[in-house]
Formats: structure tokens, C-alpha cells, sequence
């Protein structure tokens, strides 16, 4: 089909790898599961396609969409949002340097730490609140990535993708952002000066907890780009061809979805800030927000459904009001149609540096009210 660049994201999503298949008329794509390709009499393949660990029909798909919401020149599916990450730093060769938050998503600062310690890799971490570290942690020349997450998990604290963009490139480095809490409906972390963006698709972009994925798009193709697949091609980071259709399937309905998340988030937030079971609400949607500002140049279409409460008293309660929801449901990750809540110092163990008194929500597309009255009832008890 050719492509329509005149029309709204929201359109493009919902009509996202549809197309009208030429032999039969179906207007939902085939799922491609055959993990070879045939040649023809002179011995040239007859498409793209040699062998289902290289590249496959309905990742395609998936990934010509991708590219095309993010405004970036390709995107690569993974068998999961680490996958991507482990990818995206198989880049760095030793001797070189990464830079990244102290407060990130743990599985991927544990793999920093990993690869520093074992590949002769440097690494610096930054807090994110202060706004002069990021400058202080790069060093020019010998930096290759700098790494950002926003907004932060669990606190959502809210970095300048612009700048961080400036200060990366003026020390000869790359700037990729895990988007993963701000989908490109609301931001495109190219358009403020991303290198690469990445996401754990197994979030937002599927949205129904049903599929681990990972996508990671380029502004250009270049160089690092070529390494990137490679990497998937070889560690045979692959999606299953099953799992590629059902992350496009959830992507069709992703702008629907995040609208009304959002507006769920909002109405919790404004609900219990104030309120006289709860410290603090932590969601950048608040004008309290330290990042609201920031968030609101680069969240432009709703701060999503990701938030966190201190609630009064100490982590014993916490887990006894995570425990007590109906509406909620007890578990960790995000982005589904469900609304979870979850203490986070309890699954990041000892080590954690989260409040003791804070509960993740992440917040789904049911009813508001409903979702508010279960956080009423649980923080009574
Ligand atoms: C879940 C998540 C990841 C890892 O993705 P998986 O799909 O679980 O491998 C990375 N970053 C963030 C922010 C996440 O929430």
C-alpha cells in the first residue's frame, strides 16, 4: 500500500499492517511462520526473505510502522525489550564508555554494570534530578552512548531529551532513549535529538500483557545501525512470527488506548494528591511535578498511565494496601488494558533505593471511578 504521510498518527495506528491481500481479499495480514525461503529456477530468492533468523514478512510490518510513528529511518523487532537493550550495547567496543541514570530500569542497569565489569567498558551513572550531571558524567572523545529513560521508573522523574541530546553530541556520543513509558503518541524522541529509541514493546505498544517484545528505531541508517542487526541476527534475538502479529494487532488500538489511560491517570492523580492516606503522588501530569514542565514539551499527547503513591506509613502497610485492591491487580510490569499496582522495594530486593512507602500504579482503561473507589477502599482498611 502505498504510504499516506498526510494522515494522523492516531489513523496510521488504526489502520496499522492493514492492507488488502491481493490472492484472497483479507484485510488482516497473514501470519508468516515458514523459516525458509524458497529460490526460484535461476537460484535468486524470490523476495527478501532467506531464513526466519534474519528477517521475516510480519516483522515488517511491525517495524515499518514503528518507523514510521517515530519518524526514524528503520526500526528492528526483538524477542523482548532486553533483547534490544543487550543489542543496542553490543555496539560498544571495549575501551570506549556509556553513560546512564542511577534510577533506571533494573534489568538494563544490571546488564551496564555487567558488560563494564567484564568488557573493559566504563560506565557512569547520573542522577537524573540534577541537571548539571549529565554534562559532568560524559567524557568527550571517549563516551559512546549516553542512555536515558524517561519518565523515570518509579518516580517518573522527567529528563530533557533536547538537552541531553546537546550534551551527548558535543562529547562525540550517541543519545538513545527508552521510551518505553512514553509511547510515540505522545512523544517521538527523534524529533528532540534521539539517536535511537527503544521500547519494551511488551508494554504500551502491545498493551494487553499477552506478548514480550522489544523495538528499537534509528534517525539514520547507519553504521551502528548495520551492527545492531547483526547482533539480533546472531544472538537470534527473533520474535516468534505469532508473537510480531499480536504486537500489531495491540498497536492498532495504541492511540485509543493511551488517550484513555491517561485521563484515568489524571483523574487518580488529582484524586489522592492532598489526600489524607497519601504523602505524595508522584506523576508528571500534576503541575507539582518537578518534571512537569519538561513533560509537558515532550509529552505532548497525555503523561500516560504510570504513577506512583507514597502512601502514610512504612512498607508493611504499603504491601497490605497492594494486597487489598479488587480492581487493581497485585503484579508487576506495565502498559496492559489493566490497572496494577505494585510495591516496588519488595521485588527490587535489599539493595533498592525506591521509598519503602511507594506504590506503583499502573493505571488501565477501565472505568475511573471504579479504579478510584478500590484505592479509597484498599487505603481505609
Ligand atoms: C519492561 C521494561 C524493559 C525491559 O523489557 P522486557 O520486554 O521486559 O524485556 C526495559 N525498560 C523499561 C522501562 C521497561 O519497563
Amino acid at each position: 500500500m502505498p504510504k499516506k504521510k498526510h494522515l494522523h498518527i492516531d489513523t496510521r495506528l488504526a489502520q496499522g499492517g492493514h492492507y488488502v491481500d491481493k490472492a484472497s481479499g483479507a484485510i488482516v495480514p497473514p501470519i508468516h511462520t515458514s523459516t525458509t525461503y524458497a529460490r526460484d529456477e535461476s537460484y535468486e530468492l524470490q523476495g527478501n526473505y532467506i531464513y526466519a533468523r534474519y528477517q521475516n514478512p510480519t516483522f515488517d510490518q511491525v517495524e515499518a510502522l514503528m518507523a514510521e510513528l517515530e519518524g526514524g529511518a528503520a526500526s528492528r523487532l526483538f524477542s523482548s525489550g532486553m533483547s534490544g537493550i543487550t543489542s543496542i550495547f553490543e555496539t560498544v567496543k571495549s575501551g570506549r564508555h556509556v553513560v546512564a541514570p542511577t534510577v533506571m530500569y533494573h534489568g538494563a542497569q544490571d546488564w551496564l554494570r555487567h558488560i563494564a565489569a567484564s568488557r573493559d567498558i566504563g560506565l557512569s551513572l547520573f542522577d537524573a534530578t540534577d541537571p548539571d550531571a549529565l554534562a559532568k558524567a560524559v567524557v568527550p572523545g571517549k563516551t559512546d552512548i549516553v542512555w536515558i529513560e524517561t519518565p523515570v521508573n518509579p518516580t517518573w522523574d522527567v529528563i530533557d531529551i533536547a538537552a541531553a541530546a546537546e550534551i551527548a553530541h558535543a562529547a562525540g556520543a550517541i543519545l538513545a532513549v527508552d521510551a518505553t513509558v512514553a509511547p510515540p503518541v505522545t512523544t517521538r524522541a527523534i524529533d528532540f535529538g534521539a539517536d535511537l529509541v527503544f521500547h519494551s514493546a511488551t508494554k504500551y505498544l502491545n498493551g494487553h500483557s499477552d506478548v514480550l517484545a522489544g523495538l528499537v528505531t534509528t534517525r539514520k541508517e547507519d553504521e551502528r545501525w548495520e551492527q545492531i542487526g547483526y547482533a539480533r541476527k546472531q544472538l537470534g534475538s527473533v520474535s516468534g512470527p505469532f508473537e510480531a502479529w499480536l504486537l500489531l494487532r495491540g498497536m492498532r488500538t495504541l492511540a485509543l488506548r493511551f488517550e484513555r489511560i491517561s485521563e484515568n491517570a489524571m483523574a487518580i492523580a488529582r484524586h489522592f494528591a492532598g489526600h489524607s492516606q497519601v504523602d505524595q503522588v508522584l506523576y508528571p501530569g500534576l503541575p507539582s511535578h518537578p518534571g512537569h514542565e519538561i513533560a509537558s514539551r515532550q509529552m505532548y499527547n497525555g503523561f500516560g498511565g504510570m504513577m506512583s503513591l507514597l502512601i502514610k506509613g512504612d512498607a508493611a502497610r504499603a504491601q497490605k494496601i497492594a494486597a487489598r485492591v479488587k480492581v487493581f491487580t497485585p503484579a508487576t510490569s506495565l502498559g496492559g488494558v489493566e490497572s496494577l499496582i505494585e510495591h516496588r522495594a519488595s521485588v527490587e530486593g535489599p539493595h533498592s533505593k525506591v521509598p519503602k512507602n511507594l506504590l506503583r500504579l499502573s493505571v488501565g482503561i477501565e472505568k475511573a471511578e471504579d479504579l478510584i473507589g478500590d484505592l479509597e477502599e484498599a487505603l481505609d482498611g
